[in-house]
C-alpha cells in the first residue's frame, strides 16, 4: 500500500516537473510583421521575435487560394497584437489585404494573411526559413510568397480587341512640360513613354490605337489657350472611338505627396467603370498608394464623345515616384495595367 503510494507520488512528481519545465521554457514574443516586395515575383514576409526560440517544428502553415495561415508554437503575440506591429510596404500592398494575429492557445499564435484576388490564377510557394540567430537584432521567421498575376491570363495574346478604337492622350507636350520632378523628369515625357508602350501592347491585342501625339509637340499649337489645346486632343478621336484615356502625372508642393488616382466625369457611368478598372490594374501592377477613383470635370473627359478617363500615374514631385515613373520597367508595368483595364472593360459585364 505504502509502496504503491510512493510509486504513484513519484510518477506524479516526474509529470509535474516535466510540465513545469515545459511551462518555464520562455515563449518567444512576436515583435513585428513586415511584408515587402523582394523582386517582381516575390513578396517577403518577415516575422520578428525575441526572448525565446522558435524552431522548425514550431512552425506550421496552411495555404489556400487567398489565405495563408501560419501557426507558431511557443510564442506570444506580443506587440504584433496591435496594428502598429505590422507593416506592409510598397508593392506588397498589392498582394496582402489583411493580416490577422490571434492567440489561439496558451503558447500558440496564429497569423493569417489574406491576399487580394491577384493570386486567382496562380499558386503560391511558401518557404519557412529558420530564424537567423547570428543577428543582434530580433530573430526572424521568413516566408516568401510567389506571386502569379492574373496578368498572364490577360496578357496581350489572350484577348482580341476586334479592331476597337482606343484613343490614348499623353498629357502635355511641346511648349507645355506639365509638372517637373525634383531631378528634372517631365510629366510630358513620362505620359508619352507610357502611352507609346500601351499603344504597342494594345495594338498587339488587336485594338486600333489613335494617339493624340506620338512625339514631343503641342497638339494644337504652342501658346494657345488650354481649351483650344485640349479640344484639339478630343478632336483626334474618330467618331467610332470606343474609349479615350488621358495619361498624366500628379504634382504637389510637398514632395511627400504620393500615390495614383483615376478620374471620370461626374455622371459618366461607362467612364466610371473605365476609371475603376484602370484604378484596379494600376494598383495591382504599379503598387503605389491608391488615392482612389474620383469624379472631376476635366475638359477631355467632359468633352469626349466616348467613355473617358484621366489617370494620374503617380506624383512626379515625389522623389521616389519620380524615379519609378522615369524607369523603363515601371513604365512597362503601367502600360500593361492600361492594356489589362481595356481588356477587362470589353471582356466583362457586356458593356459595349
Ligand atoms: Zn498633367
Amino acid at each position: 500500500m505504502l509502496k504503491k503510494f510512493l510509486t504513484c507520488f513519484t510518477l506524479m512528481l516526474v509529470l509535474t516537473l516535466a510540465t513545469m519545465t515545459a511551462a518555464y521554457a520562455k515563449p518567444a514574443e512576436l515583435t513585428g510583421i513586415k511584408a515587402f516586395e523582394l523582386d517582381n515575383e516575390t513578396v517577403r514576409i518577415e516575422i520578428s521575435y525575441r526572448g525565446g526560440k522558435i524552431q522548425d517544428g514550431d512552425i506550421s502553415s496552411d495555404f489556400s487560394l487567398d489565405n495563408l495561415r501560419v501557426e507558431l508554437n511557443n510564442t506570444l503575440p506580443g506587440r504584433v497584437n496591435r496594428i502598429s506591429g505590422t507593416q506592409i510596404q510598397g508593392a506588397a500592398r498589392t498582394l496582402i489585404e489583411k493580416v490577422l494575429v490571434n492567440k489561439i492557445a496558451e503558447r500558440k499564435t496564429s497569423i493569417q494573411f489574406h491576399f487580394k484576388p491577384v493570386l486567382e490564377n496562380g499558386g503560391v510557394t511558401v518557404n519557412l526559413e529558420p530564424a537567423n540567430r547570428s543577428e543582434k537584432k530580433d530573430a526572424r521567421v521568413v516566408i516568401d510568397v510567389k506571386k502569379f498575376y492574373a496578368q498572364d491570363e490577360l496578357s496581350t495574346g489572350d484577348f482580341n480587341g476586334d479592331g476597337r478604337v482606343i484613343v490614348l492622350d499623353p498629357g502635355h507636350g511641346g511648349s507645355d512640360a506639365g509638372a517637373i520632378g525634383p531631378s528634372g523628369v517631365t510629366e510630358k515625357s513620362v505620359s508619352l513613354a507610357v502611352s507609346l508602350k500601351a499603344q504597342r501592347l494594345l495594338t498587339a491585342s488587336g485594338y486600333q490605337v489613335v494617339m493624340t501625339r506620338t512625339t514631343d509637340i503641342d497638339v494644337a499649337a504652342p501658346g494657345v489657350s488650354d481649351a483650344t489645346e485640349l479640344q484639339a486632343r478630343v478632336d483626334k478621336a474618330p467618331p467610332n472611338a470606343a474609349l479615350f484615356i488621358s495619361v498624366h502625372c500628379n504634382a504637389f508642393a510637398n514632395g511627400k505627396a504620393n500615390g495614383m488616382e483615376t478620374y471620370h466625369a461626374p455622371t459618366a457611368v461607362k467612364g466610371a467603370r473605365l476609371a475603376r478598372l484602370l484604378n484596379e490594374e494600376l494598383e495591382r501592377l504599379g503598387g503605389l498608394n491608391n488615392r482612389g477613383v474620383k469624379a472631376a470635370r476635366f475638359y477631355v473627359m467632359t468633352h469626349s464623345k466616348c467613355p473617358a478617363s484621366l489617370i494620374e500615374l503617380g506624383f512626379i514631385t515625389n522623389p521616389r515616384e519620380e524615379k519609378l515613373l522615369a524607369s523603363d520597367d515601371y513604365q512597362q508595368k503601367l502600360a500593361q495595367a492600361i492594356t489589362n483595364a481595356v481588356n477587362r472593360y470589353f471582356n466583362q459585364g457586356g458593356f459595349d
